[in-house]
């Protein structure tokens, strides 16, 4: 109700991430309240029906409008420069909700090889059973994503930075390619989030979030979102809507709070990954680390360009393959052996068993996914102390 009174368009980052997206109510409250509440009541049969049918703005059930949800959809689209954000359930269901919304039987979308195993999983086997094929490119080659395009090609969808090996896609290279051939650019932005990489102001259509990871950056709630222009944000709020994968208020609230702390923290992360991977780099039992923020990263240039920092997921093989890899794991005591990432717990991961253990091994070596490898995303503890739990393992690798 404010809105118009307030300069939010000369804001910076940060204050949009702690201000925005919350008008307050009568109670004159100072944080954001948590509206836990399926529906909504009218003073009027005529109310109710300018509501329903959408002749009147205004909350009507909490599957598509819920005040809370609302809050956080405003601030994270002002994060991102979106025009409009849809929340939804998970981030799978943001990718799911996007595809529905985008896509028809006979469509065609090009992927980026390296990403999120569910996404692929929803790409082959459930869109596959729709009609809509996916095929798989090398996330860095442009070339090779112009080739892979087709005329029924609708959606090119990318992850950069990649998992675990953090290589890197030029966004506005890629944005010019998929408008050239009326094709529309989606980038999952979950790794960097709107602190680091803000994918819309460099020419991509959408942007997707497992609002899991850093936008709560705790670990507390899973939740996933989508944001971008007005006219297929339309679409996706549809999908959300019709179907029904709808964030709740509780989780919408705690993704809020996230985002007020999320560009100190990501500065925290990425400060303390990059002095991890100098310091890997530096061991002996450490055959090679993978992160962006390394100079003879192949994409460190581009990285450099493109994001404010590099991110707090890195990739390094260590000497004895899968053994040496599972000794220096197992020789932990306090980081979190677990899939999951973008939390203040550092976690470690061996993805060759775990997150890519569905491959086949021609899969892997493509991928890039070595026995030896190890994921740590680098969490918010002293670094010290994260150093000497890995130094443990390493040290009796040598
Ligand atoms: C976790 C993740 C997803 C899926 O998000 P959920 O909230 O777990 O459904 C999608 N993309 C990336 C890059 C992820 O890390």
């Amino acid at each position: 109700m404010h809105d118009d009174q307030r300069p939010e368009a000369a804001w910076g980052l940060d204050t949009l991430a702690i201000r925005t997206g919350h008008d307050r109510t009568h109670e004159q409250e100072h944080g954001e309240p948590i509206f836990p509440t399926s529906s909504f009541v009218y003073g009027s049969a005529a109310e109710a029906a300018r509501k329903f049918g959408g002749e009147e703005p205004g909350n009507v059930y909490s599957r598509f409008t819920n005040p809370t949800v609302h809050t956080f959809e405003r601030r994270l689209a002002a994060l991102e420069g979106g025009e409009r954000c849809v929340a939804t359930s998970s981030g799978m269901a943001a990718i799911l909700a996007t595809a529905l919304a985008l896509l028809s039987a006979g469509d065609e979308i090009v992927a980026s090889r390296s990403l999120f195993g569910s996404t692929v999983s929803l790409f082959d086997k459930y869109l596959g059973k729709l009609g809509i094929t996916t095929r798989y490119v090398e996330l860095s080659d442009l070339a090779a994503w112009e080739a892979a395009i087709t005329p029924a090609t609708r959606l090119l969808f990318a992850e950069t930075p990649s998992n675990p090996l953090s290589e890197v896609v030029d966004i506005a290279a890629l944005a010019e390619i998929a408008h050239r051939h009326e094709a529309l650019l989606a980038i999952d932005n979950c790794f960097l989030t709107p602190a680091l990489q803000r994918p819309l102001a460099l020419g991509a259509d959408l942007v997707i979030h497992s609002a899991t990871k850093y936008l709560d950056g705790q670990g507390r709630a899973v939740g996933g979102a989508v944001v971008g222009r007005d006219k297929e944000l339309e679409e996706v709020f549809g999908v959300v809507r019709t179907c029904g994968p709808c964030l709740s208020p509780f989780n919408a609230w705690v993704f809020t709070k996230g985002l007020e702390t999320l560009s100190l923290r990501m500065k925290a992360h990425c400060t303390s990954a990059l002095a991890l991977a100098q310091w890997l780099v530096a061991h002996p039992a450490v055959e090679r680390v993978h992160y962006s923020g390394l100079a003879d990263h192949p994409q460190h240039a581009l990285a450099s360009r493109q994001q404010g920092a590099f991110g707090a997921v890195l990739g390094f093989e260590v000497k004895g393959g899968r053994e040496g890899a599972w000794s220096v794991i197992d020789a932990t005591r306090m980081l979190s052996i677990t899939g999951n990432l973008g939390d203040v717990k550092t976690t470690i991961t061996h993805p060759a068993t775990t997150t890519h253990g569905r491959l086949s091994e021609e899969q892997k070596a493509a991928a890039g996914i070595a026995e030896g490898l190890i994921r740590v995303a680098v969490g918010l503890e002293n670094l010290e102390d994260i150093r000497t739990d890995l130094a443990r393992g390493l040290d009796a690798l040598v």
